[in-house]
């Protein structure tokens, strides 16, 4: 049978965690969507078809804690996004109720990656002093204003807060008022411990991002992980590793990786600083993991599906048939390789991933070895070629 499809991704590995795909078949496109997904699909009417053997097909990759509004190093999100194979990016926390409609206006709207958004207790959002500012917690306004926008604003952060629990607490009780969940950033005090946050002040649902920050007591003296983060985990608290330039430590992912302590979500807080160096990007992020012996298969579940489900947005983690067609093209090289971490400490690893194609909503929008277009010398005196 020939359909008209748009796009098919032909004879590629696909690895869709949601749908429990992978093996070898060929995904097809058609208006924006996902048409289907098999080996040995027909492409005899199909617009395009693109050749990608040798290569993993997955769903756009999902980096729910990232920065593109309000914090200083934050970047505009199709140029982080794209050429790392994600699709959808969630700003954490950049705006609070006050300057929401400023990012909607000069950042969302203009974007063509999904950005969604995390919004801040702190009514000014992610901007220095006012983050100390109590009376800038307000949760009626900040829960009230993700009422506006619900399809935009999935859930809400608190972040950098120095002292006392009133940042966290703001943020879940406008968590309560909403419906949305919380992620946290956060410094362990003497007055204000980590166990005390994640057994007793978070809500099932809600995240603690830089699981494997040094500033986090994730492990005992001896190296061994914190009894409480099991039973916080068991309690349904989710742990997400927000990469960033202070937050990915070899010295603390190996010892916890070692003993099974592992993430919900893999992503990245990309931001001007992290980005080139330690490399805080999601494929490279998720080579890290893999070096310290997550699956690969384990690697795109916690950075498709997974962060879709934290976000309650599970339809965008998946190449089910009528999905919009957010796709990732992805080679695991095999060598002799180096990554960075937080630290700007080494390691070698033998296998990297790196983003060959980006598809969203149907549309490719990065392509490293041009592997979708024609080549030159059969187009004669071409201009603009359009498919
Ligand atoms: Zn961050």
């Amino acid at each position: 049978m020939s359909e008209n499809y748009d796009l098919v991704l032909a004879g590629g590995h696909v690895i869709d965690p949601a749908n429990d795909l992978n093996g070898p078949a060929d995904v097809a496109v058609a208006n924006g969507t996902i048409a289907a997904v098999s080996p040995g699909l027909s492409t005899a009417g199909a617009a395009k078809v693109v050749n990608v053997s040798g290569l993993y097909v997955t769903p756009g990759l999902i980096d729910i804690h990232s920065h593109h509004f309000g914090y200083s190093g934050w970047t505009f999100p199709d140029e982080y996004a794209f050429p790392n194979g994600t699709t959808t990016v969630v700003d954490a926390g950049g705006a609070g109720y006050k300057n929401f409609e400023q990012f909607k206006t000069e950042i969302i709207d203009r974007a063509r990656v999904r950005l969604l958004a995390l919004l801040n207790i702190v009514g000014g959002g992610m901007l220095g002093a006012i983050e100390q500012d109590v009376s800038e917690m307000q949760p009626e306004p900040c829960a009230d204003r993700i009422a506006e926008y619900p399809d935009i604003l999935v859930g809400i952060k608190a972040a950098h807060h120095k002292y006392g629990w009133e940042s966290v607490d703001g943020a879940v009780a406008a968590g309560d008022m909403c419906g949305k969940f919380v992620m946290v950033d956060f410094q362990p005090r003497p007055e204000r411990t980590y166990r005390e946050l994640i057994l007793e002040r978070m809500r099932p649902g809600d995240v603690h991002t830089h699981m494997y920050g040094q500033h986090i007591e994730q492990l005992d003296a001896g190296k061994k992980v914190q009894d409480y983060m099991w039973e916080a985990r068991e309690k349904g608290i989710l742990f997400d590793v927000g990469h960033g330039g202070g937050s990915f430590w070899f010295r603390v992912v190996g010892p916890c990786m070692e003993q099974g302590w592992r993430p919900d979500t893999i992503s990245t807080d990309a931001h001007k600083g992290s980005l080139f160096l330690p490399r805080a990007t999601m494929p490279i992020t998720m080579s890290k993991l893999v070096s310290f012996g997550m699956s690969f298969e384990e690697a795109v579940r916690r950075s498709t599906i997974e962060p879709a489900k934290v976000i309650n947005r599970p339809e965008l983690g998946s190449l089910s048939a009528g999905a919009e067609a957010d796709i990732a093209v992805l080679e695991l090289e095999e060598g002799d390789f180096g990554f960075v971490d937080s630290g700007l400490a080494a390691m070698r690893g033998n296998r990297r991933l790196t983003a060959h194609l980006t598809v969203r909503a149907g549309e490719i929008v990065w392509d490293l070895n041009g592997i979708s277009r024609p080549d030159w010398t059969t187009q004669g005196d071409y201009v603009r070629i359009d498919n």
